[in-house]
């Protein structure tokens, strides 16, 4: 089995990043010291060794994990993600973030993620199939629609989430389509849930704009670091809103023309190679140079920590809208901010995922079925809402999105744990 060097959570940069971000928040608020010790670590963090008997008829052991860091507000709720780097130090981090952006968006849900170290891409369908069957049975007894809800991340997808919940509701004896979100719609998915997260970053990047005395049309130019599920459907959104979008990529590189890229184009290269080494518009960038565009907006949607201390300076966006969790370094955020560089963070930019979760996972309690009008209404006024509240508090206290977004989830989830008390 395949573990990662940084294996306990402490020793994870992307831990240390969140909980030095947390410790800042706790101080500039004062938060009860026995609430920050309290949020400091998980619930409860559980590391499995799935086997799974390869096409070839080895067994090969995998590493997965589920971290739940904090249930007060309601079900642990939080994605999967298949990835080769996936450690159980990232998924705790990833975890706190999901705690704060629940609290932040308002939904009654609490923090969770899991993963797999895994390449999905060398899989077959088959071997993919068996290790998330084996991994939600390992899951079993932690999970369901009153405790925790899982859903979709990078390298996950909705078949996956329908293996899991066929997996579990086998398991259960009957039909249980709310113990996950982002399944397809023929198994109780909802309208609107693949194209919810992308479909949201652009929702705030309009009222960043707007709130700059502008709003969004042909000359507003975006440059999309990754093309999955978030860059794909926020490039389609920015399209169909009439923006621009200037560059894309994977993790193979991207591609880039001032003049903008058509989105059926890129869809359709994109499907065929799944990266865009066919596409003929536009001159080829590193992932690297895409970062350091000339545009409007950035738009990192693929790993965390692409924007850093040696290459923050040289990122040109006037404002960047965290689509991925944890794009930049604490050290990046404070560059981009001496810049005078607009940055929406990630707990609100890409909060629309959740929010379309929570809503299937209510049409899946209620067994009543939403129209898309219906999920998008509701998403952007939450969204727009959410943003709105994050925008006052830093005008307010004259702070950045990012630490008045930790503010406002920080503090209803601390509220919430001081009315509810310590059992026993
Ligand atoms: P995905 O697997 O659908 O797509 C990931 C994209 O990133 C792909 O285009 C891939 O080629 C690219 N990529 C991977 N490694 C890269 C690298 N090193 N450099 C450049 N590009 C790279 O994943 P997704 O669901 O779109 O998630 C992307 C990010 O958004 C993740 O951080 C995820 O946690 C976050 N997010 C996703 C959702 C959701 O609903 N899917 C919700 C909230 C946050």
């Amino acid at each position: 089995m395949e573990m990662k060097s940084c294996h306990t959570i402490w020793e994870c940069p992307a831990c240390r990043n969140v909980t030095k971000q947390f410790m800042e928040v706790a101080k500039r608020i004062d938060l009860d010291p026995n609430i920050v010790n309290r949020l400091q670590v998980p619930d409860r963090s559980v590391i499995i060794s799935i086997p799974v008997r390869m096409d070839n008829g080895d067994v090969k052991i995998f590493a997965g994990y589920r971290v739940q860091h904090n249930d007060v507000l309601g079900p642990f709720k939080g994605g999967i993600r298949y990835h080769p780097e996936v450690t159980i130090g990232e998924t705790a981090a990833l975890a706190m973030l999901m705690t704060w952006k629940c609290a932040l968006v308002g939904l009654p849900l609490g923090g969770a993620k899991g993963g797999v170290t895994v390449d999905p891409h060398e899989l077959s369908r088959h071997e993919l199939q068996h290790l998330t069957r084996r991994f939600t049975a390992e899951l079993v007894n932690i999970i369901g629609p009153e405790k925790d809800i899982p859903a979709p991340d990078m390298g996950t997808n909705e078949q996956v989430m329908a293996w899991l919940m066929d997996t579990y509701s086998q398991q259960k004896g009957h039909v249980v389509p709310g113990v996950v979100t982002g399944k397809p719609l023929v198994v109780g998915g909802s309208q609107g849930r693949s194209e919810a997260t992308g479909r949201g970053v652009v929702y705030t990047v309009v009222k960043a704009l707007e709130k700059r005395g502008s709003g969004i049309g042909k000359e507003t130019t975006f440059a999309l670091h990754g093309f999955g599920n978030v860059g794909a459907n926020a490039a389609k959104t920015i399209e169909e809103m009439g923006g621009t979008v200037v560059a894309v990529s994977t993790s193979k590189g991207g591609i880039y023309n001032p003049s903008g890229l058509n989105y059926d184009d890129l869809v359709a290269c994109h499907r065929e190679h799944g990266n865009f080494s066919c596409f003929r518009g536009g001159d080829v960038v590193t992932n690297e140079e895409l970062l350091a565009l000339p545009c409007d907006v950035l738009i990192p949607a693929a790993v965390s920590g692409v924007i850093h201390e040696k290459n923050a300076d040289r990122v040109q966006a006037k404002i960047v809208a965290e689509g991925a969790n944890g794009p930049m370094t604490i050290e990046a955020d404070r560059i981009l901010n001496d810049k005078g560089v607009f940055v929406i963070p990630d707990i609100l930019a890409n909060s629309g995922g959740v929010i379309v979760s929570y809503f299937e996972w209510v049409q899946d309690l209620q067994n009543f079925f939403w129209e898309i009008d219906e999920v998008l209404m509701q998403l952007k006024r939450i969204i727009t809402h959410a943003f709105d509240e994050v925008y006052g508090i830093a005008e307010r206290e004259k702070i950045s999105m990012r630490t008045a977004a930790l503010i406002k989830g920080i503090r209803k989830i601390s509220d919430a744990m001081l009315a509810r008390g310590l059992y026993p």
